[in-house]
């Protein structure tokens, strides 16, 4: 079975091995990040709605964990868009309970839509919340994130003071920067103030490592990268002590792209048949570009089966494939 709303799972710094849910089903967002690895938001909306209703997202799940037998170690809820979107997204985190009853739950959020206490009482259901906040100076935060115009930077940070406040799970803050679009003094001095209040558990501090949807937008040189982690991240209170280990980077919605520390990788398994591999790694590329190699590691697939499936992708035309630090990165060609 070809799976829309399961992907994954996929190694990620932060959650380790994390199964993905995709709750909007599409690029329904409350932003159009530059710097998004999914693509232009094709649906700008701060309105709620069950995009992927809750009982089509466990089915598919439910039917995840009878085949593979696996147990990741974080279900997740991120995808396309802002998972927040999702009317369903507290019986959504409710149903994973009863599927996978072992394993906690994280959602991935830009935070926009965190002053709504609805949207805080559904997150609150959640083990882990990974939101973001890449600029608190007003214009860079409409130059890099582009948001909707209804999204209101003091509502966003209030909602983020007040989820803080409710939620006894660990709360993990990134800030993404942009070279030129939010690494600016000013914002780094706002930031280490709002931080200093909100003590997430742990501040990670990233930049690009993949190409975005504008040419434009380009990674900070590490120097810089430095210079703010160094200044954030030890703004959080832990009690996790790992706010020294930011995940190498890339755009949020897919906190997938560490790669596996020594000795993390999984064993092979027999070879799926092709025809399963191809919908497995198109499902993967479809959410964010990855290398061979992250995909073959990720998705526990022999090296062979993942080129393959990418050559047989790249013949029907759905590849698309881009160069960044020297690495190919492979994308689903949208539309
Ligand atoms: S990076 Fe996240 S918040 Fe930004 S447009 Fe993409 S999905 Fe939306």
């Amino acid at each position: 079975m070809a799976y829309r709303y399961v992907f994954g799972p996929v190694r990620s710094g932060r959650l380790g091995l994390s199964l993905g849910l995709d709750l909007t089903g599409d690029t329904v967002c409350t932003m159009d990040c530059v710097y998004c690895e999914v693509g232009r938001t094709t649906r700008l909306t701060t309105a709620r709605a069950p995009y992927v209703p809750a009982k089509t997202l466990l089915d598919e799940l439910a039917h995840w964990k009878e085949q593979t037998r696996q147990e990741p170690d974080y279900v997740t809820l991120g995808g396309k868009g802002e998972p927040t979107l999702n009317s369903d997204m507290g019986a959504i985190i409710q149903g994973i309970r009863s599927i996978f009853p072992h394993t906690p739950v994280a959602v991935l959020t830009n935070s926009t839509l965190l002053h709504d206490p609805q949207v805080r009482r559904e997150l609150a259901l959640a083990d882990a919340v990974l939101p973001s906040l890449d600029s608190l100076v007003p214009a860079e935060l409409r130059r890099v994130n582009r948001p909707h115009p209804d999204v209101d930077l003091a509502a966003l940070t209030r909602g983020l003071l007040d989820f803080r406040e409710e939620f006894d799970g660990r709360l993990l803050l990134e800030v993404l920067l942009v070279a030129g679009y939010n690494d600016s003094d000013a914002n780094l001095a706002l930031l280490r103030e709002f931080i200093a209040r909100l003590r997430p558990d742990r501040v990670d501090v990233v930049s690009m490592t993949r190409p975005g949807t504008l040419a434009a937008a380009q990674p900070v040189a590490p120097e810089a990268l430095a210079r703010w982690r160094e200044a954030l991240a030890p703004l959080a209170r832990g009690p996790h002590g790992d706010t020294t280990t930011p995940r190498p980077g890339g755009a949020r919605q897919f906190s997938t792209d560490a790669a596996p520390a020594p000795g993390q990788g999984h064993p092979p398994r027999p070879a799926d048949a092709d025809g399963a591999a191809q919908d497995r790694v198109a499902a993967s590329i479809e959410r964010r570009p990855q290398t061979a190699a992250q995909l073959a590691q990720a998705l526990d697939l022999p090296p062979e089966a993942v080129r393959r499936a990418l050559e047989a992708l790249a013949t029907q035309g759905r590849l698309r494939t881009t160069t960044s630090g020297g690495d190919a990165y492979h994308a689903l060609r949208q539309g």
